[in-house]
């Protein structure tokens, strides 16, 4: 497994724990020093243990030496990062080719090279020609297995995933079988299950990523589009959700309103469809309005704040309840919090800052005036108004009756909708939340 990241440590272990031999191998010394130490550089709930208990029957090992691991190896599979390229938003594939040229140089027979990183179309094939100039020599087969695991509940997801998807080379002369009988023994624990798994072309488990990431985050859009018509109309957005969502063919989930999403792969993935639907003739313009809308509703919630604060937070100090992308993960990558508290500290608040798990991560990526507290009530004290920005479960129990003895001023803005607006409003707040305004 080359990458130790999110996706390259919890699938890694994931297969140890099926009873396969797993060597992972990461770069990043720091990362992977905090491996060998048996400590865990992200916050994944029941990880460690999972890890810990693999590494201690054998059968997961960490190290930075590409060649020990990949000689003898029946897979190797490719979990580096493909991050946003400045500029046209195409994802940067260096780190994968990078990967691959030396999985290549390293491998001493037959053996599958599979990505699970997020790539665009095309470079499956384009694997293929690195690997065939770089070992003209070597027999091998390139595979692409998307992973759909969740920050935050990414075992579980590993473990019992809606389905699995693995693209081989659909036009190999002489065919894959040797690949997909490897990789559907890695799977066996999951066949047993009864997982569904989508045998396909490389070309289309690659497109199938980018088409259910971008088609949720157009789903959260949307719901955020209809919180602001319920504003406008005198409609309440969390029984318009409920409603649509119990019609099966919409169902349920991704239909909360919020300020916009965030995360390491909706933002990108999006931008990436774009960019290979416009290079390809073929524009995706409904992930293109998506991208501009998201963008957009960040900003706005800054400015929704500041309105309800009379149009001007100068010299105010502000209680924010929450800063990573979603509860439940240390993942601040393009979160709402970063463009919101940004522009609340270019209008010249003060603000004090709580989260859970990710008050590490995000220091180097929020304004340096930020203080961060010990607790959410510590974060609410002295506050003028306090804005909730994540629904860590945590913050549904606080009693309003609390964070008012703490406050200074009695403003709320929830932007997750995790409290009733009755409860508040009765504890003496002046309330806002998302798309409820009968609620108020
Ligand atoms: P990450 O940045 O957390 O991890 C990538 C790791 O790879 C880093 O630790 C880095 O040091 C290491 N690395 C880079 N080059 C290396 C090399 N040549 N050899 C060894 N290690 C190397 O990224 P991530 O969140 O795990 O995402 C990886 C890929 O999986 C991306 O394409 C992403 O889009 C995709 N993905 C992510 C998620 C998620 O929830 N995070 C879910 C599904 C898919």
């Amino acid at each position: 497994m080359i990458g130790g990241g999110y996706v390259g440590l919890v699938s890694g272990t994931c297969f140890a724990e099926f009873g396969t031999d797993v060597a992972i191998v990461e770069t990043n010394p720091d990362r992977l020093t905090a491996l060998r130490e048996g400590r865990i550089p992200i916050y994944e709930p029941g990880l460690d243990r999972l890890v810990a208990e693999n590494v201690e029957a054998g059968r997961l090992t960490f190290g930075d030496d590409m060649a020990a691991a990949v000689k003898g190896a029946d897979a190797v599979f490719v979990a580096v990062g493909t991050p946003s390229r400045r500029g046209d938003g195409q994802a940067d594939t260096s780190y994968v080719y990078a990967a691959v040229e030396q999985i290549a140089r390293a491998a001493d027979a037959y053996t599958v090279i599979v990505t699970k990183s997020t790539v665009p179309v095309g470079t499956g094939r384009e694997i293929a020609r690195i690997v065939r100039e770089t070992r003209p020599d070597l027999e091998f087969d390139i595979a692409s297995n998307p992973e759909f695991l969740r920050e935050g509940n990414a075992i579980q997801d590993f473990m019992r995933p809606d389905r699995v998807v693995i693209g081989t080379d659909q036009y190999k002369p002489g065919g894959t079988e040797r690949a997909q009988t490897i990789l559907r023994k890695l799977y066996r624990p999951l066949y047993l299950l009864e997982t569904p798994i989508v045998f396909t072309g490389l070309e289309t488990a690659e497109l199938i990523k980018y088409s259910a990431n971008s088609f949720l985050a157009m789903k959260i859009t949307f719901i955020n589009e209809i919180s602001d018509l319920c504003e406008k109309v005198g409609a309440n957005v969390n029984d318009v959700a409920r409603s649509i969502g119990l019609d099966g063919r919409i169902g349920k989930k991704f239909l909360h309103p919020s300020p916009g999403f965030g995360g390491s792969c909706f933002p990108k993935d999006t931008r990436a469809l774009t960019a290979i639907g416009r290079n390809a003739g073929s524009p995706v313009r409904l992930i293109e309005t998506t991208v501009a809308v998201n963008d957009q509703r960040m900003k706005d919630m800054g400015e929704r704040i500041i309105a309800f604060a009379n149009g001007d937070v100068h010299g105010l100090t502000i209680g924010v309840l929450g800063l990573t992308f979603k509860p439940e993960t240390d993942d601040m990558r393009e979160a709402a919090s970063i463009p919101v508290l940004d522009m609340l500290d270019r209008a010249g608040a003060h603000i004090r800052a709580f989260d859970p798990a990710g008050m590490t991560t995000a220091r180097p990526v929020l304004p340096q005036s930020v203080t961060y507290c010990t607790d959410a009530l510590d974060a609410a004290r002295d506050a003028d108004i306090l804005v909730v920005l994540t629904e860590w479960n945590e913050f549904r129990s606080l009693a309003p009756e609390k964070l008012a003895r703490e406050m200074k001023g009695r403003k709320i803005v929830d932007l997750r909708n995790i409290w009733d607006p009755k409860t508040i409003k009765e504890a003496g707040f002046e309330y806002i939340s998302l798309g409820r305004p009968d609620a108020v």
